[in-house]
């Protein structure tokens, strides 16, 4: 006989922190990954040790708005919904194109893509080009932590079990004058799991670089990214020099470790990532998008 699960789904957020914070919960929003995660062979159901909270449906968590000149998206907002917002970056919407296909942009969510922290979620490397923060929830208030610090590893995220990720704020990125790319590489052009995943970041004044950000997905337990390496190019002249380009492309050579698995080879993934570094350095101009 099929085990019971205990699921709550409240009307409003207060009410599902309250209930977070007596007993640890399973939280499920589109749960395009739960249920990979935990799917039986065919014909059983999951087997889910946690009483299931849903929250995909609260829209405290569904809104996105600006405040000064921040971007603030709500976490359980779906792909599908952020492709049709206006303010919604256009690199942002590029990268969840790629995603999936319908069915699973209907109901994935960017929150979930980024407490899933899988190395290859296709959102990641853009919003930690965008020095993405994210806003969790508790009964305790809440807090902001950048994205880089909440990603801990493949599927290690720093949240308490009682938090819920509510929002995910991009600074400024509605009045910057910067140029942003995300590249995605996999089997096709949608419905693939990322091999390599890059974005890229530059702000220019005239000619020179005012600030310059790179992060790659695929190719490490989470993003890749050195701010070391970023700082090195700040107050350059465009174009880069070859010499300029080639010390940036070696030292990220220096730090890209990917791994072989079934998607790809390491050293598939290297020299791609490396490639799209060099494309995107190579460029004589940047238009602000
Ligand atoms: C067929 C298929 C194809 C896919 N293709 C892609 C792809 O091309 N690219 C890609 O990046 N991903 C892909 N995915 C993975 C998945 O769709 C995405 O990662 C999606 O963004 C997950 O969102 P969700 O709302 O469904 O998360 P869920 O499955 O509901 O949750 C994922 C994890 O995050 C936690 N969580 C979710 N929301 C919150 C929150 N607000 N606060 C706290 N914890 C939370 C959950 O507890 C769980 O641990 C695919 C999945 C499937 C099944």
């Amino acid at each position: 006989m099929a085990e019971k699960i205990t699921s709550y789904r409240f009307d409003q957020l207060d009410q599902t922190l309250s209930q977070m914070n007596k007993e640890d919960c399973l939280v499920m929003a589109g749960g395009t990954d739960v249920m990979v995660l935990h799917k039986s062979r065919r014909g059983v159901p999951p087997k889910i040790r946690k009483p299931i909270i849903f929250i995909d449906h609260l829209t405290e968590l569904k809104r996105v708005y600006q405040k000064g000149g921040d971007l603030h998206i709500g976490a359980c907002c779906t792909y599908s919904e952020l492709v049709d917002d206006p303010l919604i970056p256009i690199p942002l919407k590029k990268a969840i194109k790629t995603i999936a296909a319908p069915a699973i942009r209907n109901r994935g969510t960017l929150g979930g893509n980024i407490c899933n922290a899988s190395p290859a979620g296709d959102t990641l490397p853009l919003l930690y080009v965008y020095n993405a923060k994210l806003l969790l929830r508790s009964v305790n208030g809440e807090r902001i932590i950048p994205i880089s610090d909440f990603i801990q590893g493949v599927r290690k995220v720093q949240r308490e079990s009682n938090e819920i990720l509510a929002e995910i704020i991009l600074p400024s990125v509605l009045e910057e004058g910067a140029h942003v790319v995300f590249e995605k590489v996999g089997n096709r052009n949608a419905d693939a799991i990322a091999k390599v995943g890059f974005a890229g970041y530059v702000r220019v004044n005239g000619a020179v670089i005012e600030d310059v950000r790179f992060a790659f997905g695929a190719v490490g337990p989470t993003m890749v990214r050195s701010l070391d390496i970023e700082k090195k190019l700040c107050g350059k002249t465009l174009p880069l020099s070859d010499s300029d380009i080639a010390q940036v492309v070696a030292a990220f050579d220096r730090i890209i470790k990917p791994i072989d698995d079934h998607r790809s080879t390491a050293l598939y993934r290297k020299t791609v990532a490396l490639n799209l570094l060099r494309y995107f350095l190579s460029k004589k101009q940047y238009q602000p998008n």
